[in-house]
């Protein structure tokens, strides 16, 4: 996979125009997003761009083989919280979830957590534009059963507050696990020769 960085955007009016699918990668901070793109990629340091503290929050563009960009969304969480950040990223992310060429909202989630009302909250709104694929990271961290339970609890949510969703992936980056179905799903079909 030849992936490649392509640019970096600020503000709304600096978002690219692409003709390829894309694929957004959405998730609080530190809830393993690099880990888990640079697993997807097969890299080891892919998405650390705009990652320097007090540096402006940007969606980074990324390009697979000419035929797929790859966004990946700031980190929400304690930063969102700051005002500058809100102020910021909220315009952006209102603005970004409309692009027409988006196939896939990827929202990544510690599977050992709730959702907070911030996940629920762009998870529905992204849900409106496209059914989501609720990606679960840091499996590794639960035993089988655990991870069971927790699924159900988090599933049932998202059916309590109606967000829709079309895939549930469990992911480790740590582990590769769920790296290679995950893939499957949504970076090979696109991937393909056309004929
Ligand atoms: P980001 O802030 O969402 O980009 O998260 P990072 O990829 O930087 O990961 C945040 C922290 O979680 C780091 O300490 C990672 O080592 C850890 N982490 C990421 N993926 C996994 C995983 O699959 N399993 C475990 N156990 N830890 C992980």
């Amino acid at each position: 996979m030849d992936t490649r960085y392509i640019t970096s955007a600020a503000k709304p009016e600096q978002l690219p125009e692409y003709e390829q699918p894309e694929l957004a990668f959405v998730g609080r901070s530190n809830t393993g997003k690099s880990s888990l793109l640079n697993a997807l990629l097969g890299r080891r340091n892919l998405a650390r761009h705009g990652r320097t503290p007090g540096q402006t929050q940007m969606i980074n563009f990324f390009s697979v083989n000419n035929k797929v960009i790859l966004a990946d969304l700031p980190g929400y969480g304690y930063n969102i919280a700051r005002r500058d950040a809100a102020k910021h990223w909220q315009p952006m992310v209102d603005v970004y979830v409309r692009r027409p060429n988006i196939t896939w909202f990827l929202c990544l989630h510690d599977c050992r957590r709730d959702f907070q009302e911030i996940d629920e909250r762009l998870m529905f709104m992204l849900g409106r534009q496209l059914p989501i694929v609720l990606v679960l990271t840091k499996i590794d961290k639960l035993s089988r059963n655990e991870m069971k339970k927790r699924r159900q609890k988090l599933l049932a949510r998202l059916d309590e507050i109606g967000v829709e969703y079309r895939h549930v992936m469990e992911t480790s980056s740590m582990k590769n696990q769920g790296i290679k179905e995950l893939r499957n799903l949504v970076l090979e079909p696109y991937l393909k020769d056309e004929d």
